[in-house]
């Protein structure tokens, strides 16, 4: 049959069936990290810390009288009005303690969403890194803002803070916490086990803010809490109350970090079972626009 005319056309409609993918849809990843600028719309913020994107954001200053925005190729300055307001009073905070101000590192891309390498979270705009370097300089070229690196406060065996850990780190974390705008704070545990043990009894409730987290040992991670009238925001649970039970996280949970969870003990010999296939979680990197919000393809499409 293939010598016939019908036959190569059908031979021809196959190969050409076979040789196109089929239709996947694109990641959101992909929709998102395309987008140069926000969307003209109201500002405000859709979904999830974790699964969500961004109407309306603004662009960080790229430098201010207290902070410098890092890794600017990456496009990731844009956040809500909040978070910029954030910004520029923790730059104030660094300021009054000593430091030349801020370096900071990711916030949000201009629509914010998933983005394809780096963060889980950063989506809607309420989450910015701030490096544990000490700004030497607020004048960094655009080259040396690709270049240079942050500091590690945390000793190699992941133990305990080190050398580079100031009282000023404190200080600014301190004064990070203490804002009513923010909602938690992820540093490496070391770092809260460290302000534990030097916060006063009179002044420590601003520390059930402080949370531990793997990473977090050479920038400091601030989310900041839906403002309010934001409905299509959703408040992360369990709150950080919650999760403290009411106490200030300097407890048994928190010496874990250093502890088991470095050291993971060993479980007792139980007979073997056959593991049960368990369904893979789906990363942010993998998200369709199915997987976020409605609001955000009219946030993609708007101009
Ligand atoms: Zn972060």
């Amino acid at each position: 049959m293939a010598n016939t005319l019908s036959g190569k056309i059908l031979a021809l409609a196959l190969a050409v069936a076979t040789a196109l993918p089929v239709s996947a849809a694109p990641t959101a990843a992909s929709l998102f990290g395309a987008e140069k600028r926000a969307s003209r719309q109201a500002p405000q913020p859709i979904g999830t810390y974790a699964r969500g994107c961004g109407a309306g954001l603004v662009q960080l200053p790229e430098t201010g009288p207290t902070w410098q925005a890092m890794r600017l190729s990456r496009n990731r300055n844009w956040g809500q009005p909040e978070m910029i307001a954030f910004i520029q009073r923790l730059g104030a905070h660094a300021a009054a303690i000593g430091w030349k101000g801020i370096y900071v590192g990711d916030i949000s891309q201009p629509r914010g969403g998933p983005m394809t390498s780096g963060h889980a979270s950063h989506q809607i705009g309420l989450d910015a890194d701030i490096w544990m370097l000490p700004p030497r300089r607020l004048n960094l070229t655009r080259a040396e803002r690709e270049s240079l690196s942050s500091i590690s406060v945390r000793s190699a065996d992941q133990r305990r803070v080190n050398g580079n850990y100031t009282a000023a780190h404190a200080a600014l974390l301190r004064a990070a916490a203490m804002d009513p705008a923010v909602d938690r704070i992820f540093v490496t545990a070391p770092v809260k086990i460290e302000m534990c043990k030097h916060a006063t009894r009179a002044d420590r409730a601003w520390l059930q803010k402080i949370r531990p987290l793997y990473g977090h040992n050479t920038h400091f991670h601030v989310r900041l809490k839906c403002p309010p009238g934001a409905r299509s925001c959703e408040t992360q649970r369990p709150t950080v109350a919650e999760l403290s039970k009411g106490g200030d996280g300097c407890d048994e949970t928190l010496t874990w970090w250093v502890t088991d969870y470095l050291d993971p003990p060993k479980k007792a010999a139980r007979p073997a079972q056959p593991a049960k296939p368990q369904p893979r979680k789906r990363g942010a990197r993998e998200f369709t626009m199915a997987d976020l919000p409605r609001e955000c393809r009219t946030v993609l499409a708007s101009d």
